[in-house]
């Protein structure tokens, strides 16, 4: 899905929820998502009309999704094979490709904050495992107990897991923007795969696989199968084909997804300079939406 910007855009957001096998839900449920979606595109929506920069819209709105216990980050996060919760995240700043991510923290409730932390406040750009956990503390982050991310239908999946041993997938969130003054931003949260193994890290916070944002080419953020986005640096993907082949980002988007990707591994959402905003998916459903200065607004779960 791609919505084509008719007439120049002063802003755009694209936010997801995660991709993947997304069968029909009763209608009450269906509803709690798309309320869901619809609450957190209009705040960021009117975050961006009031002035706001990309990347601070970024963390916003995914700390938001982070708190829903809807969706796989934060609050809500998958468990691992051994019944624990490790949480992955990372975020980028188009405008110099300043970026920062972190991967199995244990005790912090909204890891994209603690990316943005190890983006403005270290020399490094990824933390991981009990280091990155330290460093929340040594930030002054309040530490949650692991309980904290437990939801009813993760240990239901979890539980399941275990009988099966599947791994599940999908209600990773992300976000990208294009702010009013031209910058491009993304940022990505995630649980990872329920009954991965412990220590396992996914694409969402590695930098050029997950998430990614140079206001040269566009802002993307993945979600599926993370090994697969790993392999194929997919976000970074998209954006360097756009920057040496000058496709467009539907083309670059098109390519990654349908000719790269195995089939029925995941998607993305991306937006570019223009504010062209792209929606694109190789699996059954992905919670998303999307709205721009011009009066786009529309949520989506299922293919159209
Ligand atoms: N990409 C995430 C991971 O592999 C999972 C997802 O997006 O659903 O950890």
């Amino acid at each position: 899905v791609q919505q084509p910007a008719p007439e120049p855009v002063d802003f755009a957001i694209a936010i997801h929820g995660g991709a993947g096998a997304i069968g029909p839900k009763p209608p009450g449920e269906e509803q709690a998502y798309r309320n869901s979606l619809e609450e957190t595109l209009a705040y960021g929506r009117d975050l961006l009309d009031s002035g706001e920069k990309a990347l601070d819209v970024v963390e916003k709105v995914i700390i938001r999704l982070e708190d829903d216990p809807l969706f796989n980050a934060g609050k809500g996060a998958v468990y691992n094979h051994d019944g624990n919760h490790e949480l992955d995240a990372s975020i980028m700043d188009g405008y110099d490709l300043s970026c920062g991510g972190v991967a199995g923290v244990k005790t912090v409730a909204n890891p994209i904050t603690l990316a943005r932390m190890v983006m403005d406040l270290t020399p490094h750009v990824l933390l991981a495992g009990p280091g990155a956990d330290a460093f929340a503390g040594e930030m002054g982050v309040d530490p949650v107990p692991q309980e904290y991310f437990h939801t009813e239908r993760g240990h239901q999946r979890w539980q399941k897991h275990l009988k099966e041993l599947e791994e599940e997938r999908h209600g990773t969130v992300g976000a990208v923007v294009l702010d009013r003054y031209g910058n491009l931003a993304a940022g990505t949260s995630t649980g990872g795969l329920t009954g991965k193994r412990f220590g396992r890290v996914g694409d969402s916070p590695v930098i050029g696989a997950g998430t990614y944002a140079d206001n040269g080419s566009c802002a993307v953020s993945c979600t599926g199968q993370g090994e697969e986005f790993i392999r194929l640096a997919i976000a970074y993907n998209v954006s360097n084909r756009m920057k040496l082949t000058g496709a467009t980002l539907l083309q670059a988007a098109d390519d990654a997804i349908n000719r790269q990707l195995q089939p029925d591994t995941g998607g993305l959402i991306a937006v570019d300079a223009q504010g062209n905003l792209v929606v694109i998916f190789n699996t059954s459903g992905m919670y998303r939406g999307m709205a721009d200065s011009n009066g786009l607004f529309e949520v989506g779960i299922y293919r159209e």
